[in-house]
């Protein structure tokens, strides 16, 4: 039933790019024997959910919304999804994405755009727009996105879902397919902060297969929701209100009246080098990219040029004819800051950069428990309205791209609507690890 709602309501959408019916079934039926032999079928028994198609599924089609892995069906699952599947969740799809996780609109997919459920002209944000639609749409409970820039919480936001991108190493990033390693975070959709909760619970945690995972234990989230806030240090970063339009800003002063209403006590810090995280980031995730992208050379994984004649044809034809635009553009950028001569003043910066970022943060949360800023400077903007223009488009990440840079947890959590009646979303940062203060603050916006 689930299945056939989700098929319906794709027409309008455009969120899913693979069902799995035949796995959907299974997976069900594995619940319900649980059930009849007095087993206990797990925390998300039942509960429909859809992954990010740049997470991979064993058997069933994964794209990364790219016509390079066209074809691509993967050998194995990822951690994330397995653990799903072992707490009794139903993965019904694969949503849609932009290409290789490369976008802030979901208009770089290789299969067409996503449409925003709350209003059909407009985008659901990027990169894991499908995820963030469905789960807005109401055709999967929850479900898992990607985030190397703000691509769980931009499109939450977006939406008018909750979406949760937890430190660094928290959830493994086995079966994430790599856009930019030191960066990329899995994490979950879900229409309350509870929801997010427990799917975070469930997929968190260290995993042998990812050396970069955690060994850190994962605490009970359920516990922190719904704990009283009063006398928390809340801090607004000064920074992170330039560039904010006037509509998405009056409702993130009406939250940040909530918390003080509740007894946060709000406190004015400076992360002073938040000018330079777009810069930042851009250097170092298209390294990252043109180096991890490297495999797609028409060799192993699905697609090869059909018209080459020569190997070096080959690669050239092939990567030309499967990449899009935005990919090509990475590659590039990506080639050029880390090529010999240019390597010290871009990537090598860039990384300075970065640990002065961090630092920020750092000390930061030297004198508040919690950051709180607008997830984007505007609310879902109109399809096409800034394809053309990749800067602007780029800017629509500069409130996320720092938490990635820094590692630490941050989210996405509703707050309230523009008089148009678009979804604007608030992010919470707190320290590394600390998920559970996250959640304690988001459930003070329910
Ligand atoms: N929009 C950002 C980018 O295009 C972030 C993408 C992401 O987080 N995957 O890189």
């Amino acid at each position: 039933e689930a299945l056939a709602f989700a098929r319906g309501e794709n027409s309008k959408t455009n969120a899913y790019l693979t069902f799995s019916e035949e796995r959907a079934l299974q997976t069900a039926s594995a619940v319900d024997e649980k059930l009849s032999r007095g087993e206990a079928p797990g925390a998300l028994a039942g509960v429909p959910i859809a992954v990010k198609d740049v997470i991979v599924t064993k058997g069933l089609r994964t794209t990364c919304g790219s016509k390079m892995l066209e074809h691509f069906i993967p050998p194995y699952d990822a951690t994330a999804v397995q653990r799903l599947e072992a707490a009794g969740g139903v993965i019904i799809g694969k949503a849609n994405c932009d290409e290789f996780a490369m976008g802030s609109s979901n208009e770089n997919s290789a299969y067409g755009p996503v449409r925003n459920p709350v209003a059909l002209d407009r985008v659901p944000g990027g990169s894991s727009g499908g995820s963030a639609a469905v789960v807005a749409q109401g055709t999967a409970a929850v479900s898992l996105g990607s985030d190397t820039g703000g691509s769980i919480r931009q499109p939450a936001s977006f939406c008018g879902v909750v979406g949760v991108t937890p430190t660094y190493g928290r959830v493994s990033r086995y079966g994430l397919v790599a856009f930019a390693s030191s960066l990329d975070h899995i994490g979950p959709f879900a229409r309350n902060v509870e929801d997010a909760a427990i799917l975070l619970q469930t997929i968190a945690g260290r995993d042998p297969k990812d050396a970069t995972s955690a060994f850190a234990p994962v605490p009970d989230y359920r516990e922190s929701l719904g704990k009283d806030v009063r006398g928390l240090r809340v801090g607004l970063p000064k920074e992170y209100f330039a560039h904010l339009d006037s509509e998405s800003g009056d409702q993130i002063h009406k939250g940040i009246e909530l918390l003080k209403q509740q007894g946060c006590e709000i406190v004015d810090v400076s992360l002073p080098h938040t000018d330079y995280a777009v810069a930042c980031y851009y250097i170092i995730c298209t390294a990252e990219a043109s180096a991890n992208l490297a495999r797609y050379d028409g060799v192993r994984y699905t697609r090869r040029s059909a018209q080459a004649k020569t190997l070096q044809d080959m690669y050239r034809m092939t990567r030309g004819e499967g990449f899009g635009a935005e990919c090509k553009r990475r590659i590039m950028l990506g080639t050029y800051v880390l090529s010999s001569g240019y390597y010290d003043a871009y990537y090598l910066k860039a990384q300075k950069v970065r640990s002065l970022i961090a630092r920020d943060f750092q000390q930061a949360f030297t004198q508040v428990d919690a950051l709180v800023t607008p997830v984007s400077p505007f609310p879902a903007f109109k399809l096409g309205e800034k394809l053309d223009d990749p800067i602007q488009m780029y800017l629509s990440d500069i409130y996320t791209i720092t938490g990635d840079l820094a590692g630490i947890p941050c989210m996405s959590v509703p707050c309230g609507n523009t008089a148009e009646g678009l979804p604007v979303g608030m992010q919470i940062l707190t320290r590394h690890f600390d998920e559970s203060g996250m959640f304690r603050l988001a459930s003070a916006f329910e």
